[in-house]
């Protein structure tokens, strides 16, 4: 059984508030928004990260970029602008080693990034 906190909420072992879900992703709020619209989106799979990504899975993270802007409309954030981000280790940030897309929006940004 995998001790990853994002793993459990695909095997629905731990519930979470889920926005958006399909064979290959799942979205869900983030538990500490930065942003009126703050979503997590993931890949069914364990991936730890960006630098723990294979060719294999390009086709996978740009399903899940795709699911993004999908999400993104349905919130109603598209025509004003929103923000994707991926953080990868210990400097840009990452706490869950779990890829995850951060889908914000529903403020203005600054740029740049913290
Ligand atoms: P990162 O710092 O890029 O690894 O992002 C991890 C994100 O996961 C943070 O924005 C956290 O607020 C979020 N997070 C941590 N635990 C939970 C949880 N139980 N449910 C939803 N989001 C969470
Ligand atoms: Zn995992």
């Amino acid at each position: 059984m995998s001790a990853c906190l994002f793993c459990k909420f695909v095997s629905r072992e731990i519930p979470t508030q889920v926005v958006y879900e399909d064979e290959h992703a799942l979205a869900f709020r983030d538990i500490n928004p930065q942003a009126p619209t703050h979503i997590l989106v993931i890949p069914r799979i364990h991936i730890e990260n960006l630098a723990a990504m294979q060719i294999e899975h390009a086709g996978l993270m740009g399903h899940l970029l795709w699911v993004c802007a999908e999400i993104a409309r349905q919130e109603g954030i598209e025509a004003d602008g929103y923000r994707v981000v991926l953080n990868t280790n210990r400097a840009a940030g990452q706490s869950v080693y779990h890829l995850h897309f951060h889908l914000l929006g529903g403020r203005q940004m600054g740029w740049p990034p913290g």
